[in-house]
């Protein structure tokens, strides 16, 4: 078939089997060029590995420090007549380079949520790759079932307290008008909690650590994000935020879980980027056009891949790791300076329908979207016809 976008909204149903392949080798060459990250891990769980900031570590891990990797994604394989989600074919292709090399790769796609799906991985690490020495907890995802008592949360993206209305950008339309949100009760709070807080990521440590699988020194990350007042009434001090906060409670208690192993647990703070999740945010189509257009003229501008170097080499695996005073890895340091902040709140009022493409990066951020679905990669031809039938072992 002819593989073409469809995009509608904040998703694309279509992706492009090549084109997610060369997004894939274009981070593995960019984490190639920077040369062996010193003391980086040797075996590594990556859990949400086939999009965004997980994909990233997956490839930081693998091309970076030559780790083996167990991955654990959600994706739609493909059929006669649709093509898989992009995250199946990121995997594949991260699959097919990393064989390539000689080294260990397997992936689940399945639930990260449920008991199976801990199990499954723990019964792999113990027949394939061994114990482990990195977790990298990377899930976006909209709803979790409960695996003890099957109950099934949603998580709402809503300010706390108060209504919220703000500019924003429908980018289907390129209409900009106000947005106005209600504020979550409380039992959606607690919904986004569960959902995108720290109980799962505490569930696969214990799994784990009972399985006995993890390595002696073993360290685990999990991603937020903190953003500053421009954001903070839809995902810092709202449902999402609340849900971050989780976060850092549990690695307070995985903590002291990994002690024993004189291991470690941290949240590591990123910066906004264009992926499948975060376009679903409201108001974050125009924040990440304007963050785009700012830092790409400071000359600061960073994508996922750039992010999980930093993260290694200046947190993971560094003696003097860039910590914030609540034990956090900050790599939102850029995106955060306060001139950089105040250019962005500064050009915020100015935006207009007209000026959309003149002010902001709004054509960075619509490439740097599609080229999540694999579309718009140089060397690709697009209109040639293409097999979705791409074979994987997961
Ligand atoms: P993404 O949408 O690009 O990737 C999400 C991953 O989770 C995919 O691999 C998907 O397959 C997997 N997944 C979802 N539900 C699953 C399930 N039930 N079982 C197994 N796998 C599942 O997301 P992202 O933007 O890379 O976000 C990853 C983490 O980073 C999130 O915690 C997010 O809050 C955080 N973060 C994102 C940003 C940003 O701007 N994108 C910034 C800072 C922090």
């Amino acid at each position: 078939m002819i593989i073409k976008p469809k995009v509608r909204g904040f998703i694309c149903t279509t992706a492009h089997p090549v084109g997610c392949e060369a997004h894939v080798k274009a981070q593995i060459d960019f984490i190639k060029d920077k040369g062996a990250i010193a003391g980086a891990p040797k075996n590594v769980l990556v859990i949400g590995c086939s999009n965004g900031y997980g994909l990233a570590s997956r490839i930081t891990s693998a091309f970076g420090g030559g780790a083996n990797t167990l991955g654990i994604c959600f994706e739609k394989p493909p059929t006669d007549k649709r093509t898989a989600s992009a995250g199946y074919y990121n995997t594949a292709a991260f699959e097919k380079f990393a064989h390539a090399e000689g080294l260990y790769a397997k992936t689940i796609n399945g639930d990260a949520f449920s008991d199976a799906c801990k199990e499954q991985a723990i019964s792999m690490l113990k027949e394939g790759m061994g114990k482990v020495d990195l977790i990298v907890y990377s899930l976006g995802a909209p709803r979790r079932q409960d695996p003890k008592t099957g109950e099934l949360y949603s998580s709402v993206l809503k300010p706390i307290n108060q209504t919220y209305t703000s500019k924003n950008l429908n980018t289907d339309t390129l209409t900009i008008s106000d947005m106005t949100i209600e504020p979550a009760s409380e039992e959606e709070i607690l919904h986004t909690v569960k959902v995108m807080g720290g109980e799962d990521w505490e569930l696969w440590i214990d799994a784990l650590k009972n399985a006995d699988v993890l390595a002696e020194g073993c360290k685990t990350v999990a991603y937020t994000y903190l953003g500053e007042k421009l954001t903070w009434p839809i995902y810092g001090h709202a449902t999402i935020g609340k849900a971050k906060e989780d976060l850092d409670r549990a690695a307070k208690a995985i903590n002291g879980q990994l002690a024993g192993l004189n291991g470690g647990a941290n949240v590591a703070v990123l910066k906004a980027l264009v992926t499948q999740s975060s376009s679903a945010i409201p108001i974050m189509p125009l924040y990440l056009s304007l963050v785009y257009k700012v830092m790409k003229e400071e000359g600061t501008h960073e994508g996922c891949i750039e992010q999980l170097y930093r993260l290694f080499t200046e947190g993971l695996y560094t003696a003097t790791p860039r910590l914030d005073d609540h034990n956090r890895f900050r790599m939102d340091n850029l995106e955060l300076r306060p001139e950089t902040q105040a250019k962005i709140e500064a050009l915020w009022p100015q935006v207009t329908e007209e000026n959309l493409y003149e002010l902001t990066d709004f054509k960075g951020y619509q490439d740097d979207f599609l080229g999540l679905f694999g579309f718009g990669w140089d060397g690709v031809d697009y209109d040639a016809e293409t097999d979705p039938m791409v074979e994987a072992d997961f």
